[in-house]
């Protein structure tokens, strides 16, 4: 079995499904979107992540740095291109401005941490959900870790970029799956390949296998657009995800506003600068979101 590394476990989550949630960040994910809100969740591997704004400038990371890496004289204290990934120097920085991303978790262990908030996903009718990176990515680790969930009564969701395995998926994670939210970004395919990494057919092909799945096995799907501005956000991506949704049958959706934050993550990895092309610090207007709610509107779908 695959098994992935573990991001977090966020507790408390309002924002990853119904009700009070836990939110299981599992590390990779086969998209490389230009935007990604969660960079540190796209390798599988474990990386380190420096907060160069925290640094007293002590020097203990360069004594300690066997690759001559770390340094605060560096730009950005770590010189990306000599840092093998040691984690030596993580413990020894006093303000923790060097932190490692992605952790071995066992499922038992996971399992247990849930158990503790079961009483408030029971009085809000909450749950764990698997998010990433793609945790779909590792379809038996995840459905060996939502079966142990659902044998306790926890209702386990999947958040997914929906390229994945379709028979794979079905046949581990459904069984003890309440719910999916897939999103979807782009319908050009030239623009899917250049803005996230990977061409879009696996995803279209599932989101309509997933939904018609949804619909015979009575669980809850329901798709989301991330609005980055210029790229999805355009008249004609959505009008073309909404005319795909019509032809689908797809009648709810959910658009997710542009969150600039993404930019701070991506530099505190080290990989901001190849994503520049799309800095932008401004968050989307709500006349700019009622625009494209509209659109899906216009065609009936609820949004
Ligand atoms: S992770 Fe290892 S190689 Fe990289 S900067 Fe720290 S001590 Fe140096
Ligand atoms: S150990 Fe931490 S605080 Fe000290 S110089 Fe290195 S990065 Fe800065
Ligand atoms: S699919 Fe999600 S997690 Fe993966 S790269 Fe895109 S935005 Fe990031």
């Amino acid at each position: 079995m695959n098994t992935p590394l573990i991001l977090n476990l966020k507790g408390n989550s309002l924002d990853d499904g119904p009700g009070i949630r836990t939110a299981v960040f599992v590390k990779g994910c086969p998209l490389d979107c230009v935007w990604c809100h969660n960079p540190e969740g796209k390798k599988t591997e474990a990386e380190l992540f420096v907060s160069p704004d925290k640094c007293i400038g002590c020097r203990t990371c360069e004594s300690v740095c066997e690759k001559q890496a770390a340094s605060p004289d560096h730009p950005g204290i770590v010189d990306r291109s000599k840092c093998v990934r040691c984690f030596s120097c993580v413990e020894k920085c006093p303000p923790k401005c060097l932190e490692r991303l992605g952790t071995e978790m066992s499922i038992e262990s996971i399992v247990e941490k849930c158990l503790k908030d079961k009483p408030f996903y029971d009085i809000s009718g909450g749950g764990v959900t698997l998010t990433g990176g793609e945790a779909a990515m590792f379809p038996e680790w995840c459905g060996e870790l939502a079966s142990q969930l659902y044998l306790k009564g926890i209702k386990v969701y999947l958040e997914t970029s929906g390229h994945f395995n379709y028979e794979k998926v079905r046949r581990h994670l459904y069984p003890s799956l309440s719910g999916i939210y897939m999103d979807i970004k782009l319908i050009d395919r030239d623009a899917h390949i250049k803005y996230c990494g990977v061409p879009n057919d696996l995803i279209l092909k599932n989101l309509q296998r997933v939904y018609k799945d949804s619909r015979f096995d009575f669980f809850f799907f329901m798709t989301r657009t991330p609005l980055i501005p210029g790229i999805t956000d355009t008249d004609e991506n959505l009008s073309a995800i909404a005319d795909l949704y019509v032809k689908i049958g797809i009648s709810e959706t959910e658009l997710l506003p542009y969150n600039p934050t993404w930019y701070k993550k991506a530099e505190g990895l080290g990989t901001a600068a190849k994503n520049d092309l799309i800095r932008t610090e401004h968050w989307q207007t709500e006349e700019k979101l009622e625009h494209c709610k509209e659109i899906f509107r216009k065609r009936n779908i609820a949004c």
